[in-house]
């Protein structure tokens, strides 16, 4: 799918740039640490920080998996963290920035739970320094200054939960708007398509019937003539509302397809199920009053399938739609369904009970 494609090309670029942007800062960190201390300072941690963020770059240059080298650049910054850590005193130095950027750059790159997960293992290893160094057990940087070590440690760790918290919040909040439909506030086409493709595979896998309809509102133009945009815009509110209530287990998702097009995947659901469905989402709207007229219609394609007789998305939705425009030719305010079961096509056929209600 599209959507998925550039998002997968967005973490990709996300990652190359955050793996480039690490190895400038530590090439800068060296060079700056040894003109400053010479050979007080040891360089190899950084130098191995250095050609791995070199080897990574390759890696992801040449094909390899955005995931793996999203873990390579975190397992480089852990080390970064555990060798400056040990090499500075405990918590001074490179450890304060790069304590929190490990959960953030975790969070954006890999996942949430990656992202807390390296929040914790942060802790654990800020923790160890913060013993190590109260007890002298860590070798002495001429830039330390002890006793402002648990301080430092309640810093670095405040930091690091603020950050991976904002980076939370703003990505579960990206994520809602991502797939929410801004004026009717159902699921939009990106949120349907994700789920549509997870659905035919699991229906790929255990056979079962998979139904998805296509329902569009009846002479609409009309009524946005007649009453105007903005009546129009809460009439679709409305029939959003009436199509989500007809729906009611849990893997049921009804989405906005577009314009005054809505759309409904109903798993584990054969063509009793898809025709109970359709008729209560038109039984539900054809109670509901709109501005000046009595009621908005609906007309419904359905197609019904085997999971292993589903070839794709796109060919389920051609089917619906197929239907739909039979339903709209015979006269619109009715459901036409089509079932496909095993090698037999059922030809394209009104159902009696799904014209009426
Ligand atoms: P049919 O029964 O054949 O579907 O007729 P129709 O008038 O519904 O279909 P048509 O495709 O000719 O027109 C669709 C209309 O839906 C065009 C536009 O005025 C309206 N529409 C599409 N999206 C929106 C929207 O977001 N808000 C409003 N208010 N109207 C919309
Ligand atoms: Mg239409
Ligand atoms: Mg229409």
């Amino acid at each position: 799918m599209p959507y998925d494609v550039s998002m997968r090309e967005e973490t990709r670029a996300l990652v190359g740039a955050t793996n480039l942007f690490i190895l400038i800062l530590v090439l800068f960190a060296v060079t700056l640490k040894w003109l400053a201390l010479g050979t007080l300072s040891p360089r190899w941690p950084g130098l191995l920080v250095i050609l791995v963020c070199l080897a990574n770059a390759a890696f992801l240059w040449k094909g390899g998996e955005t995931r793996q080298s999203a873990w390579l650049l975190i397992a480089t910054l852990v080390f970064g963290l555990t060798s400056s850590g040990y090499f500075s005193g405990g918590l001074s130095g490179p450890v304060a920035l790069v304590a929190p950027l490990i959960p953030v750059v975790a969070i954006l790159l890999v996942g949430t739970r990656a992202g807390w997960i390296c929040l914790g293992l942060v802790i654990i290893i800020l923790s160890v320094f913060l013993v190590l160094g109260s007890t002298g057990k860590l070798p002495e940087d001429p830039n330390n200054a002890l006793g402002l070590l648990f301080g430092r440690f309640l810093a670095v760790v405040f930091t690091g939960l603020v950050a991976t918290w904002i980076a939370w919040r703003f990505g579960f909040n990206n994520e809602r708007l991502a797939y929410t439909d801004h004026l009717t506030g159902i699921a939009n086409r990106r949120a349907f398509e994700t789920r549509l493709a997870s659905e035919i595979s699991r229906a790929n896998r255990s056979d079962t019937w998979l139904t998805l309809m296509i329902a569009d509102v009846d002479l609409f133009k009309q009524y946005n003539d007649t009453y105007g945009h903005i009546a129009g815009d809460l009439a679709l509110v409305s029939v959003a509302k009436a199509l989500s209530l007809a729906v009611t287990r849990p893997p049921d998702l009804v989405g906005r397809f577009g314009g005054e097009e809505f759309i409904a995947v109903l798993p584990d659901t054969n063509t009793a199920g898809g025709l109970c469905v359709a008729n209560r989402m038109r039984h539900i709207l054809n109670k509901q009053k709109f501005s000046g007229v009595a009621r908005l219609s609906i007309s419904i394609g359905i197609v019904t399938c085997r999971g292993s007789q589903i070839e794709s998305a796109e060919a389920l939705i051609h089917l619906a739609d197929t239907a739909l425009y039979r339903a709209k030719e015979a006269g619109r305010d009715q459901a036409i369904g089509l079932t496909i079961d095993h090698a037999t096509v059922e030809p394209l056929r009104p159902l009696s009970a799904f014209a009426s209600i």
